[in-house]
């Protein structure tokens, strides 16, 4: 099948529910383009890309981080325009986007860096951000607004204030345009102090997480009276600042390499678990939850079979995202 044809077919068809057998038979496809002989990849043009007034990107050409034999090859960044499009895409970068997010945890060529004169800035900020969970706690960060946040720092000795230069790298990580690092997702909380409020949420039982009553309060309590009770909420309601440290985080897990980070976890901002998503899990199954094996699971079968519950994050979605079985669409 026509890749391009397929990608416009999955762009239109987006919101169909991935219980239905069209998607189940997607899922299940192997991935034809890993196997596409290296002539047929274009060269790559990272390092030629202009870079955007405002937060300095590299893009770094790693010699000894090349994928080695049967991984990926070095291919080019898709257009990085707020318009994107598929029918703007070549067909080599058809091929580049669909081989990152297939291997959304190998290392490419054209990947963008974080510039190497944030990294101390990136550390010392995001461990001061692991102070303000653990004191203030889990559940409530989940929570925590940005100005709750520098309030935290001024208040507590042991969370210390965030220095003006935290906060300046906060704020450009925040207001930088992700697609100039390989993110298509839309902006969902364009406020950097937006907050969620508190009334409007519901503290799900023994899972330290919360979910917007309502219709996401909803769709959870009715998919465990479909399913049972080994489906648990393994991540509910996140404000910006969550959303902040878990990217930060994945930024230092990625040695600074954005793409990689933001191919499994939204920059902040982008995350739909601002709004009304959030993932499940099968009880017991631990960080597995988190990859594609939580697609194997009994538990997951029968959510795919009930009609009524979409994921986010489909194979070879359009938002630069890996494949996310466990991450549950609202509306
Ligand atoms: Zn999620």
């Amino acid at each position: 099948m026509d890749k391009r044809a397929f990608l416009e077919g999955f762009f239109t068809a987006s919101t169909v529910a991935f219980g239905g057998l069209y998607m189940l038979q997607r899922m299940q496809r192997p991935s034809l383009l890993l196997t596409t002989p290296a002539a047929t990849v274009a060269a790559p043009i990272a390092a030629s890309t202009p870079v955007p007034p405002g937060f300095q990107f590299t893009a770094i050409e790693i010699a000894s981080a090349k994928p080695a034999q049967g991984l990926p090859l070095p291919a080019p960044e898709l257009s990085a325009n707020s318009d994107f499009s598929v029918a703007s895409l070549s067909d080599a970068e058809v091929e580049s986007y669909l081989r990152k997010i297939r291997n959304f945890d190998a290392v490419f060529a054209s990947d963008i860096y974080l510039d190497a004169r944030y990294e101390s800035t990136l550390l010392q900020t995001t461990q001061r951000m692991s102070r303000v969970e653990a004191y203030m706690g889990h559940g409530n960060f989940n929570l925590m607004s940005f100005d709750e946040m520098l309030s935290s720092g001024r208040n507590f000795l042991k969370i210390g204030a965030f220095t003006p230069a935290e906060l300046e790298f906060l704020e450009e990580i925040f207001f930088a345009n992700p697609n100039r690092y390989g993110f298509f997702g839309k902006k969902i909380s364009p406020q950097i102090t937006a907050a969620i409020p508190k009334l409007d949420v519901a503290k799900i039982g023994d899972s330290g997480h919360f979910l917007l009553k309502g219709e996401s309060l909803n769709l959870y309590q009715q998919i465990k009276r479909d399913v049972g009770n080994e489906i648990v909420l393994t991540s509910g309601v996140r404000s910006i600042v969550k959303q902040m440290h878990l990217f930060l985080g994945k930024s230092i897990e990625t040695n600074g390499n954005l793409s990689r980070a933001s191919r499994s976890l939204a920059p902040p901002g982008h995350s739909y678990h601002g709004v009304g998503d959030f993932d499940i899990g099968k009880l017991g199954l631990g960080a597995r939850n988190f990859t594609a094996d939580f697609s194997a699971t009994e538990g997951y079968k029968k959510i795919a079979g009930l009609g009524y519950v979409d994921i986010r994050y489909p194979t070879d979605n359009l938002f630069g995202v890996r494949f996310e079985p466990w991450h549950i669409k609202l509306g």
